[in-house]
């Protein structure tokens, strides 16, 4: 059984059990927060028990690292959203230790794509349409990465003024946050 499969066949038994009743909200984020974090696993349960957030509280984005690599990339995008249609107000960005996009480069990409059939041709030609040594590198500092991600949403012309952004890094074992 594919771990697709067991999510299906436990999704069944979770509906029909009404086991998301205590889960009922609506889209608007009752504390009109966004936390834009990492994807890191060690995260999924913990960030939202550390901070004290429920179904329905804030607006989480994730994605590889909690970055803000351009000025149109979908985390932007994302808070965009957030703000305007959702009414975020206040925006927390939460790096965390031992990040898996610390210390990633690019060049360890490439054998890897190498060696699942991903041709030299196909990595030139999407290459040209993006910087892959900056959109597949990581960060080398966790607390300049969070520093780098807060300016990049608090500069970008579409976010307003009034918004708060703060930055920070959370223990991914202990949950403890640190403001950077
Ligand atoms: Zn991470």
């Amino acid at each position: 059984m594919s771990e697709i499969d067991k999510v299906l066949s436990y999704n069944k038994a979770f509906v029909a059990d009404k086991a998301y009743e205590p889960y009922v909200t609506d889209k608007y984020p009752a504390r009109k927060l966004a936390v834009l974090t990492c994807m890191d696993t060690r995260l999924t349960e913990l960030l939202p028990k550390a901070l004290g957030l429920r179904n329905g509280d804030a607006k989480i984005i994730k994605n590889a690292g909690g970055l803000v690599i351009s000025p149109t990339d979908s985390a932007i995008r994302s808070l965009l959203v957030a703000i305007y249609e959702l009414g975020v107000q206040e925006i927390m960005v939460v790096h965390h230790s031992s990040c898996g996009a610390c210390h990633m480069h690019y060049e360890e990409f490439r054998p890897l794509m190498r060696e699942r059939g991903i041709s030299d041709e196909a990595i030139a030609t999407f290459g040209a349409t993006c910087d892959l040594e900056k959109w597949l590198d990581g960060f080398h500092d966790t607390e300049a990465s969070v520093r780098r991600t807060v300016a990049a949403i608090r500069e970008h012309p579409l976010v307003p003024q009034d918004v708060v952004i703060l930055g920070f890094i959370i223990d991914s074992v202990t949950g403890a946050l640190t403001e950077v």
